[in-house]
């Protein structure tokens, strides 16, 4: 899924229309022409032909949307290989997000939607989970996942062994981040197969050199946090697991108590199945549960319809903007963007906002920027910007392509592929839905 290609035509309230199947996506190019890997109900309904699928499988890198969401638009006899805590990501989504026709990833339901077949149950998707080290074979090809760094669990590049040799693909990654041994890893592993492709992204292959870490946004928002003695709010991506582990250790160590919302809990309790995160339960005795206004605005337990609220409402960790307004130094409370207005009721006045995610890079995240900062201005906050990127920047970039050595470059999943040239390697300039022989 393209952010970029979909903002062009697209914005809040001008979507793709999923009464139109996949006829919106197709027109405007959001998705490529390809045969044999879409859903039949999909095709049926904009008056193409259903065809068998022509793929063994999908290869999935990591849960990012940008990645995973448009396996919605697959035939389901196409099984789906993952790691295990993408799989679990991935289930955490679809609990607590409304179903959307880009949305349908662990199961989909059947389209056109009619009042007869509205409630009908969805159709389940195979998925095959793996781990490094595993080796899975598909078709005639070997494949190896391998772990990667990336600034979300369960991200793996590939290792694909082919009668010609072998492709690499990188998925996203990164060399400066806390677990960068993954990278390294992946990097040794693939500079032994001698490989004949590299499929790579780029991301950020215009960048320099960056000092960035995540133990910079460790001490930076410590440093801040023990001398705000108000309300402490702070922004980042719920995915990031390291991000969430570097807020939790510092709640921990200068007493403090990190407050999320119900939608935080669908993903830490996944987090939590996998150990070797070490990330607490929801119920933890240093974590709180932010009950949202609903419907009576009262709290009372008929305003909340949505199951993944419903189920949690007897937990023992469940506090409102109320509570948090009578002891507001002791919380670090966890909101999104799209929920600043909990601010009304938290009154945050004269606290602090760390804002732990990239600055904006294009016009419509400028202007979410702004109200963002309107929001800090109206309730006169200490404003702190601390983040440390989920990708490789360019000079380990570069680096990592000299190490691994392939006979070919394909750049991808980047704005500026035409950088890759002033690499001695030869470089493919890749074209959607195009087939390349190797
Ligand atoms: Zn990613
Ligand atoms: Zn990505």
């Amino acid at each position: 899924m393209s952010f970029g290609r979909r903002g062009k035509y697209f914005e809040e309230f001008l979507n793709p229309r999923a009464a139109n199947g996949i006829g919106d996506f197709l027109e405007l190019n959001l998705i490529p022409n390809l045969k044999g890997i879409y859903r039949e109900d999909l095709l049926k309904h904009h008056g193409l032909k259903p065809k068998k699928p022509e793929a063994q499988a999908v290869l999935l890198s990591h849960a990012h949307a940008d990645h995973a969401n448009y396996i919605s638009f697959l035939h389901e006899d196409i099984p789906i290989y993952c790691g295990k805590t993408c799989k679990y990501i991935l289930e955490a989504v679809k609990e607590q997000a409304k179903r959307e026709i880009e949305n349908e990833v662990i199961d989909y339901k059947k389209r056109p939607v009619f009042k007869s077949n509205y409630r009908d149950p969805p159709i389940i998707r195979d998925f095959i989970t793996f781990r490094t080290g595993d080796k899975i074979k598909i078709d005639n090809l070997e494949i190896e996942p391998c772990h990667v760094d990336h600034s979300v669990p369960g991200a793996y590049g590939f290792i694909i062994h082919t009668s010609e040799g072998t492709i690499i693909y990188t998925g996203d990654l990164r060399a400066h981040g806390i677990h960068k041994e993954m990278t390294e890893d992946f990097i040794i592993n693939s500079t032994m197969e001698k490989p004949i492709a590299l499929i790579t992204e780029g991301t950020r292959v215009d960048s320099g050199k960056t000092l960035e870490s995540e133990d910079k946004v460790y001490d930076k928002c410590k440093k801040n946090l023990i001398e705000n003695n108000r309300l402490s709010i702070v922004d980042f991506n719920f995915k990031d697991v390291d991000r969430f582990t570097t807020f939790y250790k510092i709640a921990k160590e200068i007493g403090k108590k990190l407050v999320i919302s119900f939608k935080h809990a669908c993903y830490l309790e996944r987090y939590h199945r996998d150990k070797k995160l070490k990330t607490p339960d929801s119920k933890d005795e240093n974590i709180f549960i932010l009950k949202p206004k609903r419907l009576s605005g009262t709290y009372i337990d008929e305003d909340y319809i949505d199951y993944y609220i419903k189920k949690r409402l007897s937990y023992p960790n469940i506090i409102t903007a109320e509570d948090i307004r009578k002891k507001p130094k002791n919380c670090i409370v966890i909101i999104n963007f799209w929920y600043l207005n909990m601010l009304v009721d938290l009154k945050p006045k004269k606290g602090m906002y760390i804002h732990s995610l990239s600055e904006p890079f294009n016009e419509e995240m400028k202007i979410s920027y702004e109200r963002m900062v309107n929001w800090i201005m109206h309730y006169d906050m200490n404003f702190i910007q601390s983040h440390c990127s989920g990708h490789i920047n360019g000079p380990d970039l570069m680096d990592m392509i000299k190490k691994i050595n392939p006979k070919n470059v394909y750049p991808i999943h980047t704005e500026k592929p035409q950088l890759f040239n002033k690499l001695k390697t030869n470089t493919v300039m890749v074209k959607e839905a195009k087939e390349y022989k190797l």
